[in-house]
């Protein structure tokens, strides 16, 4: 404590919603406890480009019930260059920022780490995510809006299947994670879910429609995550069944990147609120190259090579959860 005098924020990655209550709460904190807090914008392209303003307190009104990230976000081809990281820590002397705290996923944290370790300079990350993927923390900031803004869509087009009597593929986003199909489609009500953790293969998809239908369901939902592993895209298995199946009227729908969108959950406010103060916290009691997590709605901090090796795994029990209540 008493070297850090100027904390940098930035956001990476694919965007979350709370990644603004995040921002703000590391604004907000930084403030508190008496320090300067730099906005670095558009990821790590602002920082090798200089695109760096002070914030202050009021520089974060109104934010925490916005989608997005006022700090805009990036992917940065040059920040994964020696050369680029060389650059960013020009800025990053130039403005005297001491460390920083970086919202994003995985790939974020790599490049955190590796500028880290390069430079010395000390890095926190929040985990900004709507897919939930990132070991060493139960949730991730932007999983439960998107969980809720699935369950929405999905009640929407179950409206549809109902009239129709139609059979919906509805895809989800997760390319290697199926945490936002599996709960996602257990408080839908879907029929079935696929994941890319489990191959259901499409034989037993098919039988288990085939028996939902003998079972007097007349419309039905699917939830396809993006990564799903049955080898095909969600158009592929939607016309494999209804060669199979050509009783049913057979529909795909992708909910694409609405699902990023959209005002923050009260629970991702507060999470984002919660991990903001205690980055910046733990940043002033000197910690360095860790990630901000939370277990049993605890705060807790976990190596970022932790963090970037691994992902969490759905909880199987849910798999079981689905296939009863899907009866
Ligand atoms: P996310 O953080 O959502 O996983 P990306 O994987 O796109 O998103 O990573 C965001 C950014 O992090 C990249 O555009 C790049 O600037 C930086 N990054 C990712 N991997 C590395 C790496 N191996 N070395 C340096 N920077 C990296």
């Amino acid at each position: 404590m008493g070297d850090i005098k100027k904390i940098g924020v930035l956001t990476s990655g694919g965007d979350a919603p709370g990644m603004n209550a995040a921002v703000r709460s590391v604004v907000r904190s930084s403030v508190y406890n008496e320090i300067e807090c730099f906005g670095i914008y558009k990821g790590y392209h602002g920082l090798i480009n200089g695109i760096i303003k002070k914030l202050d307190a009021r520089s974060v009104n109104n934010i925490i019930n916005k989608g997005g990230t006022i700090l805009k976000t990036a992917r940065c081809k040059d920040f994964r260059e020696k050369s680029g990281r060389e650059k960013a820590y020009n800025n990053i002397k130039s403005h005297g920022i001491d460390c920083l705290v970086v919202i994003g996923g995985d790939g974020s944290f790599t490049g955190a780490m590796i500028f880290s370790n390069e430079y010395d300079i000390p890095v926190i990350g929040i985990p900004g995510t709507i897919d939930n993927d990132i070991l060493g923390t139960k949730y991730t900031i932007g999983y439960d809006t998107a969980l809720n803004t699935v369950v929405e869509s999905i009640d929407k087009i179950r409206d549809t299947a109902i009239s129709h009597n139609r059979l919906f593929f509805v895809e989800v986003m997760g390319r290697d994670a199926g945490h936002i199909a599996l709960n996602a489609g257990i408080g839908a009500g879907a029929e079935e879910i696929l994941i890319p953790e489990e191959n259901m293969g499409l034989d037993r998809l098919l039988e288990s429609l085939k028996n939902s239908q003998k079972s007097g369901k007349s419309s039905s939902i699917v939830v396809v995550a993006e990564g799903d592993k049955t080898g095909k895209n969600v158009f592929e298995i939607a016309s494999y069944v209804e060669n199979n199946m050509p009783e049913y009227e057979v529909r795909v729908s992708v909910l694409g990147h609405m699902q990023r969108g959209g005002a923050p959950s009260c629970f991702d406010r507060v999470l984002a609120s919660r991990m903001g103060v205690y980055a910046v916290e733990n940043l002033l009691k000197g910690k360095n190259n860790v990630m901000v997590g939370i277990e049993n709605d605890k705060l807790i901090l976990s190596p970022l090579e932790q963090a970037v090796k691994g992902q969490t795994e759905v909880n199987k029990n849910l798999i079981r959860v689905s296939e009863i209540l899907s009866i």
